[in-house]
């Protein structure tokens, strides 16, 4: 921590403390105005539709490029979720009950020793 005797350009408050030390001490902001100020999430607008299920989309969290493969929200999150289903976690292990080599699995096996193959699994 800098110390000094430096005033909040917004509130006037006056700061004794900064992480850094300022170059420009014009434009400093206390961290209640640092907080206070933080950008909210910037939203663009406009008139697209969903790629997957043809919903209008008025607002986006970005401003599109590819205006072609657009998705509305619950398309994203479906995705999303999907994506996260069908993560795989890649390894070396064998299977405990045929011996089958498994080089992939949809979770990480606290015990590597008690690995079975879907075969075996599903029996
Ligand atoms: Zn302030
Ligand atoms: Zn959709
Ligand atoms: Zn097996």
């Amino acid at each position: 921590m800098h110390q000094g005797n430096w005033t909040c350009c917004e509130c006037n408050g006056s700061i004794t403390e900064l992480p850094f030390n300022p170059r420009n001490t014009d434009d400093l902001k206390c961290s209640d105005c640092m907080a206070k100020g933080r950008p909210a999430r910037e939203t663009f607008e406009g008139n697209w539709s969903c790629s997957k299920c043809n919903a209008d989309i008025t607002t986006l969290p970005f401003n599109p490029e590819d205006e072609s493969n657009l998705t509305c929200k619950s398309c994203y999150l479906a995705e999303k979720a999907q994506r996260r289903q069908n993560r795989m976690i890649e390894g070396d292990w064998k299977c405990m009950d045929c011996g089958t080599v498994i080089t992939s699995l949809p979770f990480n096996p606290r015990d590597p020793e008690t690995v079975s193959c879907r075969d075996c699994y599903q029996k």
